[in-house]
């Protein structure tokens, strides 16, 4: 789960790909990097570090990267050492130039290409390096049909943005799984993961689109120029749209608009959905700050139950999801607080939007229990986590748990577990059927035109149905 943005301007980029980036800190925040071009005297910049977000984009790396054009990484890693040979943009040659390219997404099919590139750029692990590698020995007679020969052999997800000469191109492969857009305003044209970096760009929402499954957008540094062409992906991949469920449910700022929807009202529909069929018998509804809190207020609302801001999340703590398992017992402590008042002696339902490890709701349980909470219902509107993701979500760790493949997705067994943690005070536990997920983000009501196609089929699910995957795997 990374963040790509790439802008080209009439003028210096380098503060405005800044911005965009900071917007996009909620995805990653451990390693990150910037790649400018400097059209006028033919330079070329790259600043990369291991670290936050202030660690790295320092005014003194910043105003080494001059230029018109420029892209920028966030990091975290799916595949690949926290090196710094590992942090985007990575570099490559081709006919004797430099190119960088970022990447958000995973090749998932690449033994083959582990041999062919086994002694290539030894310090990089990153999968990465396939894609740059792919490029740069394509043998084709221009840069365009260089990347179109890359994509006609990768099989995996990937969202990128590769920065050669003086143009940027932007490309989302073949089943969109990971998210792009594109944007616009007089003096330049912006892409980035989420829409809701735009603002800082101060381009209006109808200005702003998304770039399509299987779709490569070419910005020319002159003139501003916008070209879009369709990619050639392998014939084992059908070129549908499967977005990531797990983007819309945990991972995407709720601000963002996409499939027309905006990602907070597909949190509250996940809710609502979830509360027509499991309705435990409780005082008041309380989400899980942050990404929890649309989806308890659709439940609470479907529900019929008030909503109270019962748990508060302490903001510096930052998302304990980018931690060590170490640090991540201490953080859970430091990061919610529990509203005494409003929860002491009431039976809760919590709400969280997705359970990987299932740490979180012990761990907010707890802190509730502390402030007097008497009994708890747990509602996950987001089907049972049963498999790791080798699509680019950051659940394949081999150090990652997921709770609801321990016990072969049995619920009675998961409340069990966290019961153990809790004095035996949850009563039950409620998840979404995948269906039923699938169909809630349809039903969320549109905010934009032009996405009435987009049906329940559209969205990729491995995670939650184990072994059916729509983009070949050989990596597990
Ligand atoms: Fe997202 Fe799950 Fe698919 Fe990975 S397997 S891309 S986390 S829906
Ligand atoms: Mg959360």
């Amino acid at each position: 789960m990374c963040a790509i943005v790439g802008v080209v301007s009439d003028t210096e980029v380098v503060y405005l790909l800044k911005r965009m980036a900071y917007k996009h800190q909620h995805r990653s925040h451990r390693s990150g990097g910037i790649a400018t071009y400097d059209a006028e005297r033919l330079l070329y910049h790259r600043e990369r570090g291991v670290g936050k977000f202030p660690e790295i984009f320092t005014e003194e790396a910043l105003a080494r990267c001059k230029g018109t054009i420029g892209i920028v990484h966030l990091r975290w890693a799916t595949k690949g050492e926290l090196t710094m040979d590992n942090v985007h943009p990575l570099s490559g040659t081709f006919q004797g130039k430099p190119f960088f390219l970022a990447h958000n997404g995973e090749i998932s099919f690449r033994q083959d290409l582990e041999k062919q590139f086994s002694d290539y750029q030894p310090l990089v692990t990153a999968d990465t390096k396939f894609i740059v590698g792919l490029i740069e020995k394509s043998g084709q007679k221009n840069f365009v049909e260089a990347l179109q020969y890359a994509f006609s052999i990768l099989k995996g997800t990937y969202s990128l943005v590769i920065l050669y000469e003086n143009t940027l191109y932007a490309v989302r492969d073949s089943t969109g799984n990971r998210p792009l857009f594109l944007g616009r305003r007089g003096d330049a044209v912006c892409v980035a993961s989420e829409s809701s970096a735009f603002a800082v760009a101060r381009i209006p929402s109808e200005n702003i689109r998304e770039i399509n499954a299987g779709e490569m957008i070419i910005v020319h540094g002159k003139g501003l120029a916008v070209e879009s062409k369709h990619i050639l992906a392998p014939a084992a991949i059908a070129p549908v749209l499967k977005l990531c469920l797990i983007e819309l449910m945990y991972s995407m700022y709720p601000a963002t608009v996409i499939l027309g929807r905006t990602v907070r009202n597909i949190r509250e529909q996940l809710g609502f959905s979830l509360a027509q069929r499991y309705r435990p018998d409780a005082d008041i509804v309380v989400g899980v700050p942050d990404s929890g809190v649309s989806a308890g207020r659709g439940f609470a609302r479907g529900l019929g139950l008030p909503y109270v801001d019962g748990l508060l999340r302490y903001h510096q703590s930052g998302r304990i999801f980018y931690y060590g398992m170490g640090e991540r017992e201490d953080n859970y402590l430091l990061k919610y607080d529990a509203i005494a008042e409003d929860v002491a002696g009431k039976r809760i339902v919590i709400v969280d939007d997705t359970m990987f490890a299932g740490d979180t709701i012990k761990k907010v349980l707890g802190v509730c229990m502390q402030a007097g909470a008497t009994e708890f219902h747990i509602a996950i509107p987001s089907p049972m986590i049963i498999s790791p993701c080798f699509y680019g979500t950051p659940t394949s760790s081999d150090h990652r748990r997921l709770i609801a493949r321990d016990y072969h997705a049995d619920a009675e067994k998961l409340l069990g577990e966290i019961n153990a943690s809790c004095g035996g005070s949850a009563r039950s536990l409620g998840f979404l059927t995948l269906q039923e997920a699938e169909q809630a983000v349809v039903d969320t009501k549109p905010f934009l035109f032009g996405y009435e196609h987009i049906t329940a089929n559209n969205f990729c699910n491995a995670c939650f149905l184990g072994g059916t995957r729509h983009i070949p795997v050989d990596i597990v």
